[in-house]
């Protein structure tokens, strides 16, 4: 694997730190819990989708683009950092956002990654939910085109071979500081949505052949079919590396019970995750994703799911922006 075959532009704050939590890791009793800090990878708040960003930029510029369309869901992170890091590179950022929790609530629609995408001066179109977006992005790809704009299409959560790059870099990354640190990684645990986090993970840990076993936390889909597309992402990475065929389908393996009500939804493991890991920790978890990660690891620890002395790596993938559009989800009495 080298990654510098592909084009890539560097504006994430690497490496990203791997710290012990040892007051969760006490509070729980064991195992020894660690943090890949992904949320603190600089790009306007930080978050994962900044890594899978550089590769797909540096793709964008390589293909002449100056306009780039995106979509995601209303608090989307990854709508965020996409609007953040195309304003600064003077292109043009088109991002339809898909209404897919349906919720009234002005803070959810207006505020946290909303507010941030119109901040970087991105243009915002909403759409019901189970729209086609991807037939929505190439039909506005069009109407740009016959502008004489050279648009340049990222999939939702940045989620295809290029964007993966940057997780397969994130798994040499973690492989290296703890080889440096002599620390024992038995598993990394981190919430997988649209894929692209934890195809990369995998196929980095698989292709150097670290036998460092990946568990996605779902927070969407169920787990048949989390695991389905994760795999197939990851198959996909392989082969633009030119290593086909290294990740089997056994390295992929998702929990998806951790869902709640749906996408976006936020539930009480989730609320609990957020609550422990400020508390504990002063770290910022976010309702849609890291908090649910979180819940399932948590829960499984509880459940006994792991050795006492076992190390874990939570990769804490970003989203505490998104707390601003969830403010109603925590009931604290008003303060006077
Ligand atoms: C997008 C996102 C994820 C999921 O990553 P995928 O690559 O889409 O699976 C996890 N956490 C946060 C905060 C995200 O924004």
């Amino acid at each position: 694997m080298h990654l510098s075959r592909f084009p890539r532009i560097r504006f994430a704050h690497l490496s990203t730190p791997l710290e012990p939590m040892a007051n969760l890791s006490k509070l729980l009793g064991g195992p020894n819990l660690w943090i890949k800090r992904d949320d603190c990878t600089g790009l306007a708040g930080g978050g994962n989708k900044t890594r899978k960003l550089e590769f797909l930029m540096g793709d964008a510029v390589q293909k002449g683009a100056d306009t780039i369309i995106t979509q995601g869901a209303t608090q989307s992170n990854h709508a965020r950092q996409t609007a953040a890091i195309a304003t600064k590179m003077g292109m043009e950022c088109h991002i339809l956002l898909e209404d897919r929790t349906g919720s009234k609530d002005i803070e959810y629609n207006y505020n946290g990654n909303v507010l941030l995408d119109q901040l970087f001066g991105a243009s915002l179109s909403q759409f019901p939910a189970n729209t086609d977006m991807n037939l929505a992005m190439a039909e506005l790809a069009e109407k740009l085109k016959a502008q004489g704009k050279k648009p340049y299409i990222i999939p939702g959560g940045g989620s295809n071979v290029v964007g993966a790059l940057g997780y397969v870099n994130a798994a040499l990354e973690i492989l290296g500081q703890a080889n440096d640190m002599g620390l024992r990684i038995d598993k990394v645990v981190h919430a997988t949505g649209s894929t692209g986090t934890q195809a990369g993970l995998v196929t980095g840990f698989v292709a150097s052949n670290s036998l460092i076993p990946v568990l996605g936390i779902g927070v969407r889909a169920a787990r048949e079919a989390q695991e389905a597309n994760v795999f197939k992402l990851a198959e996909q990475t392989a082969i633009h590396l030119g290593i086909e065929g290294v990740v089997k389908r056994e390295h992929v393996v998702a929990n998806c019970d951790y869902v709640g009500a749906g996408y976006g939804i936020p539930t009480p493991g989730g609320i609990e995750a957020i609550e422990l890991f400020a508390r504990t920790e002063s770290i910022l978890l976010d309702p849609v994703y890291s908090a649910k990660g979180a819940a399932g690891l948590i829960d499984l620890i509880r459940k006994g799911h792991f050795k006492k002395d076992d190390n874990i790596v939570f990769v804490h993938t970003g989203g505490s922006q998104a707390l601003f559009g969830y403010r109603n989800a925590f009931d604290y009495p008003n303060y006077r």
